[in-house]
């Protein structure tokens, strides 16, 4: 059997008590970068622990192979594996396909959930992903691509029409996704934010309007990970931060 488990958007205490289930019951465990130390050290001091490399959905095929292979013969030995992916194994991560290779080949495989980064970001920054009077969708977009090249197959006019868009890896190419989403029809002073190493202490926010985004972040040095959240909900952060501020200085009174 292979579970599929979700670590989370990065503090550790963020997998699901199923997930953590599922680490410590291990005999092998396989885990991408970004997973904290402290949930690898939750599995048993025997357990076999397999880096599985590079960042993310986009790794290289012939790693995404080997990768598949190891999950499939460690399976037919009858040992328990799990595959440890950050946020949710099947948002931008590649569990769908890890699961249909496990299935092609016979192994029986589950599915855990984790928070993926879209909703631990935006927790940990105090921006409602969805909001009563601004939005009724969201998108969860990848900005691995080039915005500029056909690997890209963004319809940016689709994007412009959501209340809220999270964009996954897509730091590098910020100024242009900006502009795309502007050129769409977007207004350039639209809320927008970028959350770097959500939920962790280090984490970074900064928020400005759409148009100013990228040049703030740069000046801030801001490295990945971290996820764009552009719409009107960004706006309710400051909101949440003046009045918490406020309730925070009348207990203080
Ligand atoms: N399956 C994961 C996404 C993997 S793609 C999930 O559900 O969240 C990797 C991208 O996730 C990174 O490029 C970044 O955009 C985002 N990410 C992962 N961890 C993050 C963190 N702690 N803070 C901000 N963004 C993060």
């Amino acid at each position: 059997m292979v579970s599929l488990v979700g670590a989370g958007p990065g503090s550790p205490d963020l997998i699901t008590v199923r997930g953590l289930d599922r680490v410590r019951a291990a005999d092998v465990v396989v885990f991408d970068a970004l997973i904290h130390p402290d949930l690898l050290a939750a599995a048993r001091s025997d357990a076999e622990m397999v880096y599985a490399g590079k960042r993310g959905y986009c790794v290289g095929s012939t790693l995404q192979e080997t990768i598949n292979d190891l999950l499939v013969h460690r399976a037919r030995q009858g040992l328990r594996v799990v595959r440890l992916k950050g946020g949710d194994p099947c948002v931008f991560g590649r569990g769908g396909e890890e699961a249909e290779y496990l299935a092609e080949r016979g192994v029986s495989f589950e599915i855990v959930p984790g928070v993926t980064t879209a909703v631990g970001a935006c927790a940990a920054a105090s921006i409602p992903l969805t909001h009563r009077d601004v939005g009724q969708a969201v998108a969860l977009v990848t900005g691995h691509f080039d915005p500029d090249s056909s690997d890209c197959t963004i319809d940016w006019v689709a994007l412009a029409g959501m209340s809220t868009v999270v964009v996954y890896m897509g730091l590098r190419h910020l100024d242009r996704i900006a502009a795309k989403l502007i050129a769409a029809g977007l207004p350039a002073d639209t809320p927008a934010a970028v959350v770097a190493r959500a939920t962790l202490p280090d984490q970074v926010v900064i928020d400005a309007p759409l148009e100013d985004l990228a040049a703030r972040v740069e000046v801030a040095g801001v490295t990945a990970p971290a996820v764009i959240v552009v719409g009107e909900s960004v706006r309710v952060r400051a909101r949440l931060l003046s009045l918490s501020t406020s309730a925070a200085q009348g207990v203080l009174a």
